[in-house]
């Protein structure tokens, strides 16, 4: 093997297949993820989080998921969920199957499966963008992050929301965070998707604090 050219193709260690590698998907040690191997990974891994891991753990990863898929399918029986947005915004963002105790981030196509004993915490955070130049110099932050505000922020009047998502932080064996967009202006931004987006965010909140009890 050669130095690591820019265009060179680069074998992937979980499969072993030769391809283009997805070079913002780097492993331990200068090993490569193909394509195919990252699709059957969690979307709920990030760079970051395949940074950390060797090939190894990545084949590991790959057979939980491919054992929660299964379970998901033939399993996960939903008995409420949350709905965000409206017109092309919208979408079922969240599903619980009370009888398992599982919950689900439906933004994505093949969810991991949570128990509310996993959920850590949870924040909420909205990106505003100001109205006017006095808006601007009050610098108004509502992010709830903090582990001591677990309530959502109160909708900022006469404000456009720019961006709003949840965060909900848990402790899994694979999984660290699971984001679910609520507004995103880039794809929406009317009114009635920010108001629903926006209810979605409560509806969450109160959905998380029923069943962990916290
Ligand atoms: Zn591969």
């Amino acid at each position: 093997m050669g130095l690591f050219g820019l265009f060179d193709k680069k074998k992937c260690l979980v499969c072993g297949s030769k391809s283009s590698p997805l070079t913002q998907y780097k492993l331990l040690d200068y090993s490569y993820i193909c394509t195919d191997c990252k699709n059957k990974c969690s979307p709920e891994l990030h760079s970051a989080d395949f940074a950390s891991k060797s090939p190894a753990t990545i084949k590991e990863h790959i057979a939980y998921k491919k054992d929660n898929d299964v379970k998901y399918k033939n399993e996960f029986k939903e008995t409420a969920s949350i709905t965000r947005g409206s017109e092309k915004w919208s979408k079922k963002i969240w599903a619980v199957d009370e009888e398992n105790g599982w919950w689900v981030n439906l933004t994505y196509d093949a969810p991991d499966l949570f128990t509310f004993k996993q959920v850590v915490r949870w924040e909420i955070d909205i990106d505003t963008s100001y109205l006017t130049d006095q808006d601007k110099l009050r610098n108004i932050d509502y992010n709830s992050g903090r582990p001591d505000i677990k309530e959502i922020p109160p909708c900022p009047q006469g404000k456009k929301i720019d961006k709003m998502r949840m965060r909900i932080y848990v402790e899994h064996p694979w999984i660290k965070m699971v984001k679910i967009p609520l507004i995103d202006s880039s794809v929406a931004f009317d009114q009635k998707d920010i108001e629903n987006g926006y209810a979605a965010g409560e509806k969450l909140v109160e959905a998380f604090k029923k069943y962990t009890g916290k």
